[in-house]
């Protein structure tokens, strides 16, 4: 026993649920070629972060005053963004923002899960979403997907059924496997989890790179109260260090997060940051086409050299199987490249660069594949 009242090994008093776990996290390594966290290879142009610090710093005057709560002028840009993206034109109160979409989500599990609610997921999917599970002592529960990384909408129905979840989490295109959800799949979700008085978030943080011919979720807001879709900037917009993430839902929806936000939860900085951003969204945006282009020639070559590729309608592609994946990531990064150790086991995730990064990635996996790390 300490002076606290506590023994060493119950030090700190943290909850059970917590105690003994890592935080998540990829590795931030300093490395030539970093392609390990889906980031947007190019940064904004000096006009462009110009305009940001111009921004920032006219916001910086009134930084006596706490922001503006209710974000109305963020909102109205970002429902005028999404009806570019999407063609769908939205009322500023079906918008809501926070500090990244990692945010918007466990503000809608805080407001909508909660001790005793369970949400759902598919693996593999995005690690993030069972954390945001246990902070606000919410059941996780997990469905499988099939070979392909798709989904079986039988299976997804039947669970929906059987756990009555509160909450049910799907990207689109999912991470780590880069999967979109099938055109019908949000409309079977949606009247599934309507039943049992649950929302479907659909998170499209890489909606923007979705290939031709695949819908975004936002084309069938009109049609379900219950869908939510959640976006952000941190991707295809390049503004991963600004934090900002989105959600388009029904305006009930996002009264339910006011309850749950902290006060003045968006600094005027990032506020004024964002807005910036959104002005310039042609060139910000710019890059997606050829990131597009990059990412479909490099599954292309991926598939050519022999290995496993899923299907990608994201800056960034799921690949192996390899018998020991960590010594192909170790490998890799003897060669100045980073990519991430993550999914089903036997698997790599590498995100899309400039060419020059994906020539070097293509090069140190030819020299790594050589090394007989044989798939
Ligand atoms: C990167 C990512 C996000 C975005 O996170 P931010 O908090 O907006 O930076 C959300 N969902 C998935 C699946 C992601 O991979």
């Amino acid at each position: 026993m300490t002076a606290t009242g506590a023994t060493d090994a119950a030090w700190p008093p943290i909850r059970p649920e917590l105690r003994g776990l890592e935080p998540y996290g990829a590795p931030q390594l300093d490395v030539a070629v970093r392609l390990n966290t889906n980031e947007n290879p190019y940064g904004p142009s000096e006009a462009v972060a110009a305009d940001i610090a111009a921004a920032a710093g006219r916001a910086a005057v009134g930084l006596n005053r706490y922001p503006d709560r209710e974000h109305v002028a963020l909102r109205q840009a970002l429902a005028a963004y999404l009806e570019r993206d999407t063609g769908v034109a939205l009322d500023v109160d079906q918008v809501w923002a926070a500090n990244g979409s990692n945010e918007v989500m466990l503000q809608l599990l805080m407001a909508f899960g909660g001790p005793g609610r369970t949400a759902l997921g598919f693996t593999p999917t995005y690690s993030m979403y069972p954390e945001y599970a246990r902070g606000t002592s919410t059941t996780w529960v997990t469905g499988h997907r099939e070979a392909d990384f798709t989904l079986d909408l039988d299976h997804v129905r039947a669970l929906v059924a059987e756990h009555r979840p509160s909450v049910v989490l799907m990207p689109s295109p999912n991470n780590p496997t880069g999967t979109a959800l099938a055109p019908e799949t949000t409309d079977v979700v949606c009247t599934a989890a309507a039943e049992v008085d649950g929302l479907v978030v659909i998170d499209e943080a890489y909606g923007e790179f979705r290939r031709t011919g695949t819908p975004s979720a936002i084309e069938r807001l009109g049609a379900h109260r219950n869908l939510v879709v959640s976006r952000t900037m941190s991707k295809a917009f390049a503004l991963a260090g600004g934090r900002v993430g989105y959600l388009a839902a029904a305006p009930e929806i996002c009264d339910a997060l006011r309850l749950v936000r902290l006060p003045y939860h968006l600094s005027s900085l990032t506020q004024a940051a964002a807005l910036a951003a959104l002005d310039h969204a042609d060139e910000l945006l710019g890059r997606v086409a050829d990131l597009r282009a990059e990412r479909d020639a490099l599954v292309d070559h991926l598939r050519g050299a022999g290995l496993q590729v899923a299907d990608s309608d994201a800056n960034f592609i799921l690949f192996g199987r390899f018998d020991d994946r960590h010594a192909v990531w170790e490998s890799l990064l003897a060669q100045g490249v980073l990519v991430r150790e993550t999914g089903p086991e036997g698997w790599l995730r590498v995100s899309v660069g400039t060419p020059d990064e994906n020539q070097a990635f293509r090069d140190a996996l030819a020299a790594t594949l050589k090394e007989n790390v044989r798939p």
